[in-house]
C-alpha cells in the first residue's frame, strides 16, 4: 500500500509488490457525508423491524456465500495468505452473519421483568434499540471474519453502519459493501470509506453513535482520545500474547499440534495466535520433540503449496526480527528457524526454547510465525507466568483432569480446552479481550447487545394501594412501606 496522491492510494500484494487496486482516501468531509447518508438509511432500516432486517441478511449472506470463492481470491491478493485460509475465514464470517441475522430479535426484542413487590402494579419491560450509526474501524489480518464481527451484528441489531477497512485490505472492505449494495441498492446502510489513520480518525469525530474498532492497541488509545472529544463510546478489540498450557496429562500430540496451527497459521498474523507455550516439565522434552518435528513441515512462501504467505504489513518483519535476535542475544535457543528465518516478505517458522520471561519475544505481541515454549515445575507456575502479561485476549489449555480449572484461572476473554482458537468460531459466545486486548464483546448476544440501548418501560397495570410517587403520600403510607421492607429485607 503507498499514498499516490492526497486523493487516491494503491493497495499491494504483499508476496509480489505489485498493484492490486486504487482506492479513494477519503478526508473529513467525504467521511461527514458517508456518515449523514448513513444517519438517513439507519431509521429506514431500524424500521424494517428484526423480520424484515433478518430477511435482507440472509440474502446479504447467500450473495456473499455464493461468491465466496472471488472473495477469496481479493483477501489472497491483499493479503497474500493462502487461498484456503481466505476462504476458512469467509465461511466464519458467514456464519456469524447467519447467527446474528437469525437471533436478534430474541436477544434484543422487548422482554417482561419482575417489578418487584414495591411495584407490583406496574409491568416492567426491557427492550434494546439500535444505537443509530456504528463506525466500524478494521484491521487487515483477517479483513472479512474480524470486522463482520462487528458488522453483522451492528446491522442485526438495526443501525447503519460505515466501515473503514485496513489501508491494507481496502478492496476486500469494497467487495462487502457493493455486495450489500447489491441487495440493498436504494438506501446507504452499510458504506465504506477508505484511506489510511486520518480517514479512521475523523469516523472516530464524525458524530457515529459507537466507533467498533479491531486493531493494535497503540491505535486503540488513539481512538479512544479522539472519541472522548465528543464523548463518543467505543469498542476496542486489539492486540494479545497468547499462550498455550500443556498439563503433565495432556495428548502430547494433539498439543503440539495445536501449538504448531496456532502460532504459525497465517503466518502468525493472528489476534488469538498463540505466541507462548508453557509446558509441564514431565513432558516437556516430549513435547517439544513434537512441536520441532511439526514446525519443520511449515513452509512460507506464495507458491500454491506453501502453507502460510507473507507478512502482510512490511513494518512487521522488523519487529519480528528484532524479537527472535533480542531473545537469542539473551541466551534463547532457536529449534527450528531462528535469526535466518526473517527475510524481505517472508518468515519461516520459528520455535524458540529458553527465552528469558522478561524479552520482547515474551512481553509483546511479536505477530509472526513463532513460538516461544518454557518449561514449568506445575500448571500452578504455568498459570502465573500466562497472566503476567498486559495482554489477556484468548488462550488455550491441554489437560485431561484440570482442563477446566485452568481454563477458569487464565486472565483472559476466552480460552479453549484441547483446542486452540475455537471460541471465535461459535458464533453465540462473546469475543474481546482484558488489558491492552481491549474491552467491550463482540459476537454472540453480548456482541448484539453492544451495539444498542437497553430501553426500561414500565406501564402501570393498576393504582397502586401504596402509592410512593406523589406528593399527597400519607405517614401510614410510609410506616406501612417501612414495615415491609422490614419482613422482606430485615430478617438478616
Ligand atoms: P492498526 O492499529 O495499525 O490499524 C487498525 C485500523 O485503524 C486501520 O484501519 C487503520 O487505518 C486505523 N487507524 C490507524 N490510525 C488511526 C487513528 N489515529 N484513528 C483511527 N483509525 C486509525 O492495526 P493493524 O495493523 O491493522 O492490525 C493488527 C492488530 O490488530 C494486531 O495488534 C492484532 O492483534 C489486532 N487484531 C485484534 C483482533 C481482535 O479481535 N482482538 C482481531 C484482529 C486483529
Amino acid at each position: 500500500m503507498t499514498a499516490t496522491d492526497t486523493a487516491t492510494f494503491e493497495s499491494l500484494n504483499p508476496a509480489t509488490g505489485e498493484v492490486v487496486a486504487v482506492h479513494p482516501v477519503h478526508d473529513a468531509a467525504a467521511v461527514a457525508e458517508a456518515v449523514a447518508g448513513a444517519r438517513a438509511a439507519a431509521d429506514w432500516w431500524a424500521g424494517l423491524g428484526f423480520g424484515g432486517r433478518a430477511k435482507i441478511l440472509l440474502k446479504w449472506k447467500g450473495v456473499v456465500t455464493r461468491r465466496a470463492q472471488q472473495l477469496a481470491e481479493v483477501v489472497h491478493a491483499e493479503t497474500g495468505k493462502p487461498h484456503a485460509d481466505a476462504m476458512l475465514e469467509i465461511v466464519l464470517a458467514i456464519d456469524h452473519l447467519s447467527w446474528a441475522a437469525k437471533h436478534a430479535a430474541k436477544v434484543l426484542g422487548p422482554k417482561k421483568r419482575s417489578a418487584g413487590l414495591l411495584m407490583a402494579n406496574q409491568t416492567a419491560i426491557v427492550e434494546y434499540q439500535p444505537l443509530g450509526v456504528i463506525g466500524v474501524i478494521g484491521p487487515w489480518n483477517y479483513p472479512v471474519f474480524t470486522p463482520m464481527g462487528s458488522i453483522a451484528y451492528a446491522l442485526a441489531a438495526g443501525n447503519a453502519v460505515v466501515f473503514k477497512p485496513s489501508e491494507y485490505t481496502p478492496g476486500v472492505g469494497r467487495w462487502l459493501a457493493e455486495s450489500f449494495a447489491e441487495v440493498v441498492p436504494a438506501h446507504p446502510v452499510f458504506q465504506l470509506v477508505t484511506g489510511f489513520g486520518e480517514t479512521g480518525a475523523a469516523l472516530c469525530r464524525s458524530g457515529v453513535d459507537k466507533i467498533a474498532f479491531t486493531g493494535s492497541p497503540g491505535t486503540g488509545r488513539k481512538i479512544m482520545a479522539a472519541c472522548a472529544e465528543t464523548l463518543t463510546p467505543v469498542l476496542i478489540e486489539a492486540g494479545g500474547k497468547d499462550a498455550l498450557l500443556v498439563d503433565s496429562d495432556a495428548d502430547l500430540e494433539a498439543a503440539a499440534d495445536a501449538a504448531v496451527w496456532g502460532g504459525m497459521s497465517n503466518a502468525g498474523q493472528t489476534c488469538t495466535g498463540i505466541e507462548r507455550v508453557y509446558v509441564h516439565e514431565g513432558v516437556y522434552d516430549e513435547f517439544v520433540a513434537k512441536v520441532v518435528d511439526k514446525a519443520k513441515a511449515v513452509r512460507a512462501g506464495s507458491d500454491g503449496q506453501a502453507d502460510i504467505g507473507p507478512i502482510t504489513m512490511p513494518g512487521q518483519l522488523d519487529i519480528i526480527r528484532r524479537h527472535i535476535a533480542d531473545a537469542l542475544g539473551q541466551g534463547a535457543t532457536a529449534l527450528v528457524g531462528g535469526a535466518d528465518a526473517v527475510g524481505e516478505r517472508f518468515v519461516q517458522p520459528t520455535v524458540l526454547v529458553d527465552v528469558p520471561e522478561d524479552a520482547p519475544a515474551m512481553k509483546e505481541e511479536t505477530f509472526g510465525p513463532t513460538l516461544a515454549i518454557s518449561k514449568v515445575r506445575d500448571m500452578d507456575e504455568a498459570i502465573t507466568r500466562s497472566n503476567d502479561s498486559k495482554y489477556g485476549l484468548g488462550g488455550s489449555v491441554f489437560a485431561k483432569r484440570r482442563g477446566m480449572e485452568l481454563a477458569r484461572r487464565l486472565r483472559s476473554g476466552m480460552t479453549s480446552i484441547n483446542s486452540v482458537i475455537s471460541f471465535a468460531a461459535v458464533p453465540s459466545l462473546p469475543f474481546g479481550g482484558v488489558g491492552d486486548s481491549g474491552f467491550g464483546r463482540i459476537h454472540g448476544p453480548d456482541g448484539l447487545k453492544e451495539f444498542t440501548r437497553a430501553k426500561a418501560i414500565t406501564k402501570q397495570k393498576f393504582k397502586a394501594p401504596l402509592n410512593l410517587t406523589t406528593f399527597s403520600r400519607t405517614e401510614k403510607t410510609d410506616a406501612t412501606v417501612a414495615k415491609l421492607i422490614n419482613l422482606l429485607h430485615g430478617k438478616r
